[in-house]
């Protein structure tokens, strides 16, 4: 385990944050996270480009270049020695007195890097999922340090013995408290379109192309409660969980063969085995 804060590494407990920090008080700040396989950090380009643009969005300036992070990632990966790794970076609006406008200041970033979870094998075999109203701004595309409503769904789902929060708009699936949902039916895959109600999945882009390799067709739907419980299959995807196969939805029980979702789950371990960006 390891921090990086201010331009240095520390230790992940060491108490840096100053209490005038935006990100700190006001939730102002983007970020990211990333998975490292076999000490390679997977889609790094794709996730540094999705910082940059997050970063845009909020019109912060970040303080380093993608090129500069590469580095302090490859940095810290040396000196951590960890081969399965799960990295977290950050930058926030930077410190200054405590007001609603832009202060004229630097961009602060911020990393840590732990070992990678371990998910138990059994939930490979398909996870509980609850459906609860989206009650999240109109900007899901911006991945933004504000996460309260994701948080409050994440909770209230695995509380109550789910796995994960699965938001619904208008009466459209969005997407899950932090993943994003596919579904099989009849031999074609379906995910809810990338607009600005859902974050842009780097996993969902490479399981997308996944699809391509392995010939599935797809099509980009907003899809609403009926279909989802009538999927043949479905699962929401992460960097972190890769492809979770979805067993119950609420009190529905979907079929246990998931040919599909076994075929792309197994091209998505292909590709990051093969350390490709695409
Ligand atoms: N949607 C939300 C709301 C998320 O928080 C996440 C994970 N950060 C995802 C989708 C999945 O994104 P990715 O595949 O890039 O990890």
């Amino acid at each position: 385990e390891l921090a990086y804060y201010d331009g240095q590494f520390i230790s992940i407990d060491e108490k840096v944050i100053p209490i005038e920090e935006r990100g700190h008080q006001f939730g102002d700040g983007v970020y990211e996270f990333i998975r490292v396989y076999d000490g390679r950090p997977f889609l790094l380009t794709e996730h540094l480009e999705r910082l940059e643009r997050s970063s845009k969005e909020i019109l912060l300036t970040p303080s380093l270049s993608k090129e500069e992070i590469t580095a302090i990632v490859e940095d810290g990966l040396q000196r951590t020695g960890l081969l399965e790794a799960e990295i977290y970076m950050q930058f926030t609006r930077g410190i200054a007195p405590r007001n609603h406008l832009f202060p004229h200041v630097p961009s602060q970033f911020s990393m840590t890097i732990r070992p990678a979870k371990v998910i138990p094998s059994e939930k490979r075999n398909g996870v509980a999922v609850l459906t609860l109203e989206d009650e999240r701004w109109k900007n899901c595309y911006i991945k933004s340090l504000n996460l309260l409503p994701n948080l409050l769904a994440k909770q209230r789902a695995v509380s109550q013995g789910f796995e994960e929060a699965i938001l619904v708009k208008d009466g459209f699936i969005t997407e899950g408290s932090s993943s994003n949902v596919f579904v099989v039916k009849h031999g074609t895959l379906y995910t809810t379109p990338a607009t600005n109600r859902i974050l842009h999945g780097i996993t969902r882009a490479a399981v997308l192309e996944c699809a391509n390799r392995v010939n599935v067709s797809f099509q980009e739907k907003d899809m609403n409660m009926d279909f989802f419980l009538d999927a043949d299959e479905a699962f929401f995807t992460s960097t972190s969980v890769e492809l979770m196969p979805i067993s119950r939805i609420n009190e529905t029980s979907l079929p246990r063969e998931r040919p599909i979702t076994a075929s792309l789950h197994s091209a998505y371990k292909k590709l990051y085995a093969k350390k490709i960006s695409f």
